[in-house]
């Protein structure tokens, strides 16, 4: 697993965010990723994310 920071604040406690993404190296499951705040545990996954920028 891998982790970075990312530049966007928590929805929840206005925390600083890392991105956690997991490497798959089983071909049928596919790559995932989530965004953790470092400050209150809060997680979403970067898909769902993604999809709620564009909605905007
Ligand atoms: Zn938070």
């Amino acid at each position: 697993m891998t982790q970075f920071n990312i530049p966007l604040s928590c929805p929840s406690c206005d925390g600083r965010m890392y991105v956690a993404s997991y490497d798959s190296s089983l071909k049928i499951l596919k790559n995932r990723s989530w965004q953790v705040c470092y400050q209150c545990g809060f997680e979403r996954e970067t898909e769902q994310f993604k999809k709620e920028l564009i909605t905007v």
